[in-house]
C-alpha cells in the first residue's frame, strides 16, 4: 500500500498536532514543523509511530523566507531517506498566531509580523515546496471565521486570513493543470493556545463564545484534525477552490 505523505506546518501543538494525528490513523504518513518545539515534536513522532504511522519532524520557522530553499533541500532529503518517495502529496499551512490588537493601537511591527506569518510565509514556502508536491495532491491553507463575520480587535489578523483565501482560490486555478486541489479552512474558536489559551482556560471567555455557536459549545481540536483528514482523502477531491466553515456554526 503505498501512503500519502501530508506535511503540516506547526504540527508540535494545537490544531496541527491533531490534524497530523488523524491523518496519521487514516494511514497518512507525515512531516511536521516545529519552531522551538523540538521535544514536542518528538513526542508525536512517536505518538504517530504507536499507532502505525510513520513521521518525521523539521525545525522551520516560517516567517524566515530565507531558509525556505534549505527546508526545501531537507525535505526532500528526508522523502528520500525516510519514507522512499521524491514528493509528498498534503501540504497544510497551518502555522500561525493570534493577535490581539484595536485597530487604532496596532503598530507597523505587529502588522509587518502578521504578514510574515500569515501570509507571506504561506506564499513564499508553498512556492518552494510545489516541486515537491506530486501532481494530483493538495495545499490546505487555514484561514479563520474571524474573516466571515467581526470581532474588535482582530481587523489585522483577519486580513491576513482574506488574503489566504483568496490566495487558495488563485492557487487552485493556477495549478489545475498540475490537479492539485487548493482548498481553505475556516475555523471557529477551538480551544488551544491560539490567543494566550483564552477560549480554552478562561470559563467566562469559553462560555460567552459557545453561546453564538448554534451547537452550544466551542470547538475541540478533534473537531478539526478529524475535518482536516476528510477534506484531504479522495472522497473530497472534487473540491477545490473553496473555504470551509468549520466552527460548528459560529455567529451564523
Ligand atoms: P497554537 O498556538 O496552539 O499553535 C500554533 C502553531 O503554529 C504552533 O505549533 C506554533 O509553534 C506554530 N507557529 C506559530 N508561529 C510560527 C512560526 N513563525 N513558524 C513556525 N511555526 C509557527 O494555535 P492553533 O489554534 O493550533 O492555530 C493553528 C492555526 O489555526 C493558525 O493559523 C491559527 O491562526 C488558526 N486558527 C485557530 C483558531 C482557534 O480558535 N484556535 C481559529 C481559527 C484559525
Amino acid at each position: 500500500m503505498t501512503h500519502p505523505i501530508g506535511l503540516i506546518t506547526g504540527a508540535s501543538r494545537g490544531l496541527g498536532r491533531n490534524m497530523a494525528l488523524h491523518l496519521a490513523k487514516r494511514g497518512v504518513h507525515i512531516i511536521g514543523t516545529y519552531r522551538s518545539g523540538a521535544s514536542e515534536a518528538e513526542t508525536l513522532r512517536q505518538e504517530i509511530e504507536a499507532v502505525g504511522g510513520k513521521a518525521a519532524m523539521l525545525a522551520l520557522d516560517v516567517t524566515d523566507t530565507t531558509s525556505f530553499p534549505a527546508f526545501a533541500a531537507t525535505v526532500s532529503e528526508t522523502l528520500k531517506t525516510e519514507f522512499g518517495r521524491d514528493r509528498f502529496d498534503y501540504l497544510v499551512n497551518n502555522a500561525g498566531n493570534g493577535l490581539f490588537s484595536n485597530f487604532i493601537d496596532a503598530t507597523e511591527e505587529q502588522f509587518a509580523s502578521l504578514v510574515a506569518t500569515h501570509l507571506q510565509g504561506p506564499v513564499f514556502l508553498t512556492q518552494k515546496l510545489l516541486p515537491l508536491i506530486a501532481d494530483g495532491g493538495r495545499v490546505l491553507n487555514v484561514s479563520s471565521s474571524f474573516v466571515r463575520f467581526t470581532l474588535p480587535g482582530y481587523s489585522l489578523y483577519a486580513a491576513m486570513k482574506a488574503a489566504v483565501e483568496v490566495l487558495s482560490r488563485y492557487l487552485a486555478v493556477e495549478l489545475g493543470e498540475r490537479q492539485i486541489r487548493v482548498n481553505a479552512i475556516s475555523p471557529g474558536a477551538i480551544e488551544t493556545d491560539f490567543g494566550g489559551g483564552a477560549v480554552r482556560d478562561d470559563e467566562g471567555v469559553n462560555a460567552f463564545v459557545a453561546k453564538g455557536i448554534a451547537l452550544g459549545r466551542v470547538g475541540l481540536p478533534d473537531d478539526i484534525g478529524c475535518a482536516v483528514a476528510a477534506i484531504l482523502s479522495d472522497d473530497m477531491a472534487w473540491a477545490n477552490g473553496t473555504t470551509f466553515d468549520i466552527s460548528g456554526g459560529q455567529l451564523l
